[in-house]
């Protein structure tokens, strides 16, 4: 039998480089888009998949590219991560952000539109189209977008929607809560967190400034959630789903954990200044696991604990 076919948008990414590695070992045979090939590979060698996959380099927001790369690899499967995924820089890049994410996710809809595109399609959404999260999300929870990037996240989201429901397109969205790996972009909080503790338990010395220390999410880990994505779309019914733990922690407990772990105070190291606030911040985001696991079986088995836990045992060996 031949094996199943999956292009995986955002190839380069974390979690396009986890998906890819996790289909591969799956049998699939996967096709990657990348908006630019070279020096991007990294984290492909990292997880030896580099010469497993073929590679083509196009722009999701590039229509006439993407249908190329459509009509010579037909896919089973399309998983869209590809995304200018930065809260806070989607602020400084309202334009680049809104069009990756919302004429990209626009051009793949179109494209399995008018190609009666048989197979199936994930988007990866975010937790952040909700806003503050008093209260666990689900699915219906009231929507309060607070960034360019959480706009078009929802944007993308009610598109994926409208062409599941109107076109029949066998498309979903997982929204994601924040979920880790040694993978994930060097600029997010918890990679700055991690590598800095490490840091300052070989120099006494160092100090980290960040913003609001008084926020509370959701962690999890990454190469798990890429397991929710795919089950998603073996699913019958073609469902959106809230990928999540389901447990909230504060950033500042984050950060005692991870330096109470490398037997150092943090208060020793970590400075929060206002000027590093975010304009917009979101206080609480928290997900409900509850349905995903009910409806797919499929529950995070790594909070904070293990997901600082992980992360240290990465950065350790590999610094
Ligand atoms: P990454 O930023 O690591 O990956 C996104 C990838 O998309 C990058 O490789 C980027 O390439 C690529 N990309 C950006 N713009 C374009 C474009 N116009 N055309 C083609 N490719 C493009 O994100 P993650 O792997 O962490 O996240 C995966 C998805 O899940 C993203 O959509 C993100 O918004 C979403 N998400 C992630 C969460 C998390 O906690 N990680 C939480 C909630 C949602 P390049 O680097 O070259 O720009």
């Amino acid at each position: 039998m031949e094996s199943k076919k999956a292009l995986v948008l955002g190839c380069y990414g974390q979690d396009g480089s986890l998906i890819c590695k996790s289909l591969l070992e799956k049998g699939y045979k996967v096709i990657g888009l990348a908006k630019a090939k070279i020096n991007n590979n990294q984290r492909h060698v990292e997880l030896n998949i580099q010469d497993d996959l073929e590679i083509v380099e196009a722009d999701l927001r590039d229509l006439s590219t993407l249908t190329e790369v459509f009509n010579s690899n037909i896919p089973d499967e399309i998983y869209n991560f590809a995304a200018q995924s930065s809260v806070g820089l989607s602020f400084e890049k309202p334009i680049a952000t809104i069009e990756s994410i919302v004429n990209g996710t626009l051009n793949i809809l179109e494209i399995a539109r008018h190609s009666s595109f048989d197979g199936k399609l994930f988007f990866a959404g975010s937790s952040e189209m909700f806003g503050d999260t008093q209260i666990r999300a689900t699915i219906t929870h009231s929507q309060n977008p607070k960034s360019p990037y959480a706009i078009a996240k929802q944007a993308s989201y009610n598109l994926v929607k409208l062409y599941r429901n109107i076109y029949n397109i066998k498309c979903v969205t997982g929204i994601l809560f924040s979920h880790e790996s040694p993978y994930r972009n060097k600029n997010f909080i918890t990679q700055k967190i991690v590598n800095g503790a490490i840091k300052c338990s070989t120099n006494k010395k160092t100090q980290i400034r960040i913003g609001n220390m008084n926020v509370f999410r959701d962690w999890g880990w990454a190469a798990e959630y890429v397991e929710a994505m795919q089950l998603m779309l073996k699913a019958e019914t073609m469902k959106d789903q809230i990928i999540c733990t389901g447990e909230l922690n504060s950033l500042e407990e984050f950060i005692k954990l991870t330096f109470e772990k490398l037997n150092l105070n943090y208060k020793d190291h970590i400075t929060s200044e206002e000027i590093l606030f975010r304009k917009t911040d979101i206080k609480y985001s928290c997900g409900d696991p509850e349905p995903i696991t009910k409806d797919l079986k499929w529950k995070a088995k790594f909070h904070m604990n293990e997901v600082i836990d992980k992360l240290l045992e990465y950065q350790i060996k590999n610094n």
